[in-house]
């Protein structure tokens, strides 16, 4: 039994450590600021070939699995940048993979290129307000027409829907009372996001700022029948199989947002001096920043074994699940000690660690959030009854 890094794994560590350190606290504070969306970053990535780390090698990816794909974006959200920096690529690294297993040649060939290039953002459309968590109760409805369909509807907290040309969208092509299973008739689509059809209106929220939420309103889209995704009636189970590497890879971010904080408050611990002497030496200090480097690094290995029973193609949504619930719980529990081991400072922008505090609950709320978690790990490991 061998848990450690490989060689190879080792290197994308390194090399993505060394993009982020490009990309200084002054950079991330002014993208929050103002808010921007971290074009240079994202750009530095995808001329180092990452945004196609796990898209098909014969398309300009890297082929790789979702364990490198989570090792690297771990390493971007440690890297100072946080959610802001993992989000601004983070439906790269995980979205297209329903393309990528359920597209035909011509569409991988079309849609998949421009994403790993950098050329292209997409963002990705699932959330209703009238649905919420209950995905099989969406609204959002693709009506036939001769060669293609027609899309109406409305979309909640689609993130980077101002800056992204497409969107990956799941709409009802039929009733959910038509089906066998609430699951069955909806459509997965990958299209043009064409603004004269479609609103999209910015959330005003609580953190990562530079990375943008939207409600996004559907007014009559147009979308040809070579932008559905495989089956008509079937795109909710190609969405399955993409969940599993997303709680994998929120799970990395979280953690390294995480470590991120910890590593501030350690150093602030060490140097700050108060009655002769550094805070750091105060048990009272020290003993919440020691459990949270055990919390993520815990986290961390239940995120790779999670990472590497999926690349094994064996089942791992329990790890994967857990993984998620963990990190984002490490995560936001190493950022608040961070912040009280600032003291005073912990509330002043300077030091950074509100600007992490603020992005560590988005792990907690998305794309699942913690009640959900719980329910699906005591119906599925714990064999326990249905609750919802
Ligand atoms: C920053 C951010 C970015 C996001 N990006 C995207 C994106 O790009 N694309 C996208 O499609 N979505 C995105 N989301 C949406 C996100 O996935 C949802 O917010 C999340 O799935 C929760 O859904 P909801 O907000 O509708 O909560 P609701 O479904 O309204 O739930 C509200 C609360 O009730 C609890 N609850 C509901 N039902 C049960 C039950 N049966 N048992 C126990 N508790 C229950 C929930 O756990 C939650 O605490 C994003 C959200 C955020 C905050």
């Amino acid at each position: 039994m061998d848990i450690s890094l490989s060689p190879d794994q080792r290197a994308i560590a390194d090399s993505v450590a060394k993009i982020c350190a490009g990309f200084d606290d002054a950079y991330w504070t002014a993208c929050d600021s103002a808010p921007r969306f971290p074009h240079e970053f994202h750009r530095a990535m995808a001329d180092a070939g990452f945004l196609g780390i796990t898209m098909p090698v014969e398309l300009g990816g890297a082929g790789l699995g979702v364990a490198e794909a989570a090792i690297m974006m771990h390493e971007v959200a440690r890297g100072g940048g946080g959610f802001a920096a993992a989000s601004s690529i983070h439906l790269n690294i995980f979205g297209p993979h329903a393309i990528v297993v359920h597209g035909t040649d011509e569409q991988k060939e079309r849609m998949l290129p421009p994403l790993i290039s950098g050329e292209q953002k997409a963002c990705f459309a699932v959330t209703e307000p009238n649905a919420g968590l209950d995905t099989t109760s969406i609204e959002t409805f693709a009506r036939r027409t001769n060669d293609g369909y027609m899309l109406c509807g409305r979309k909640i907290w689609t993130t980077t829907a101002q800056e992204a040309d497409k969107i990956l969208i799941l709409a009802r092509t039929a009733k959910k009372e038509d089906g066998r299973k609430p699951t069955d008739g909806m459509t997965l689509f990958y299209t043009d996001l064409d603004r004269s059809k479609v609103e999209v209106r910015r959330i005003p929220k609580m953190g990562r700022a530079a990375v943008d939420s939207n409600t996004v309103f559907i007014d009559d889209l147009f979308v040809p029948d070579e932008d559905r995704i495989g089956e008509e009636g079937k795109g909710f189970r190609y969405l399955l199989d993409s969940l599993n590497p997303e709680r994998i890879l929120i799970a990395a971010e979280a953690i390294g947002l995480g470590r991120d904080a910890l590593a501030r408050g350690a150093a602030y611990a060490r140097e700050r001096v108060v009655f002769g002497r550094p805070i750091g030496q105060n048990q009272g200090i020290q003993h919440p920043l020691a459990e949270s480097w055990m919390a993520l690094e815990s986290a961390w290995w239940m995120c790779l074994r999670a990472a590497s029973l999926y690349d094994s193609k064996q089942s791992c949504g329990a790890e994967a699940n857990a993984a998620k619930f963990l990190g984002a719980r490490a995560a936001f529990d190493a950022c608040t000690r961070s912040m009280l081991t600032h003291g005073g400072m912990g509330y002043a922008k300077e030091y950074q660690v509100e600007r992490l505090l603020r992005e560590s609950m988005i792990p907690r709320i998305a794309p699942v959030t913690e009640q959900l978690i719980l329910s699906f790990i005591a119906e599925n490991v714990l064999d326990l009854p249905k609750s919802y």
